[in-house]
C-alpha cells in the first residue's frame, strides 16, 4: 500500500471482478449494435480500459475532457468547461458514457444535456463509483460499480492534485496529505 493511503476501500481484485460483471451486462445490452463509448478524461481511463475489454460486441471509443470551474481540488463547482470535445458525431448513436465517479452529478448532468441536444439516440451511463450523498443535480447512472461513502477517494484513475491515478485500488488519503482541504 502507498504510504499516503490511509485505507483501501476497494481492492484491485474487487475492481477486476466488477469490470467483468459490468462487461457482461453491457454485452447483453448492446448485442447487435455499435455503441459509441465515451470516456470522461482523465479519471475514467483505467476503468474504461478494463470494462470495455469485457464487452463482446463491437463498439467505438472516443474521449471527452471537461473541467469544472472555480471549485477546490476536491469539490466540483458545477460550471463545466469543455477542454476536449469528441471527434465523433453523436447524432443517432447509442452512447455509453463512462465515468470514474458521480458525486454532485453536475458534470454528468451537463454531458447528458449536451448529448441530448446533439440528438443522441440513446444514452447509458456506467460509473465505477457512486457517491450518492454528494448529489445536487438530478442524475442517475444506469450501471454502478460500487457505492462509496462521503469521503474523498483516490486511485484507479481518481487523482488528488493529479497524483494517485496510477494506484491499482481505490483508497482514502491520510488527512495530512491534503491538509484537511474541503
Ligand atoms: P461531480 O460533477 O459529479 O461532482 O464530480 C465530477 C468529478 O469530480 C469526478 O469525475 C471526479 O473527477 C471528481 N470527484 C468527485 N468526487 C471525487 C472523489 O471522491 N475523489 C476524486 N479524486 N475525485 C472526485
Ligand atoms: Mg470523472
Ligand atoms: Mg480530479
Amino acid at each position: 500500500m502507498h504510504n499516503d493511503i490511509k485505507e483501501i476501500l476497494i481492492t484491485q481484485e474487487e475492481i477486476a471482478a466488477k469490470c467483468k460483471e459490468l462487461g457482461e451486462q453491457l454485452t447483453k445490452e448492446y448485442e447487435g449494435r455499435f455503441p459509441l463509448a465515451i470516456g470522461v478524461l482523465k479519471g475514467a481511463l483505467p476503468f474504461m480500459s478494463d470494462v470495455l475489454r469485457e464487452v463482446q460486441t463491437h463498439l467505438e471509443m472516443d474521449f471527452m475532457d471537461v473541467s469544472s470551474y472555480g471549485g477546490t481540488n476536491m469539490k466540483s463547482s458545477g460550471e463545466v468547461k469543455i477542454l476536449k470535445d469528441l471527434n465523433t458525431k453523436v447524432e443517432g448513436r447509442d452512447l455509453l458514457i463512462i465515468e470514474d465517479i458521480i458525486d454532485s452529478g453536475l458534470t454528468l448532468r451537463y454531458l447528458v444535456d449536451l448529448f441530448k441536444y446533439r440528438k443522441a439516440k440513446s444514452i447509458t451511463i456506467v460509473t465505477l463509483l457512486d457517491k450518492p450523498s454528494g448529489r445536487t443535480a438530478q442524475i442517475k447512472a444506469d450501471l454502478v460499480g460500487f457505492e462509496v461513502p462521503d469521503e474523498f477517494v483516490v486511485g484507479y484513475g481518481l487523482d488528488y492534485d493529479e497524483k494517485y491515478r496510477n494506484l491499482p485500488y481505490i483508497g482514502v488519503l491520510k488527512p495530512e496529505v491534503y491538509g484537511g482541504e474541503e
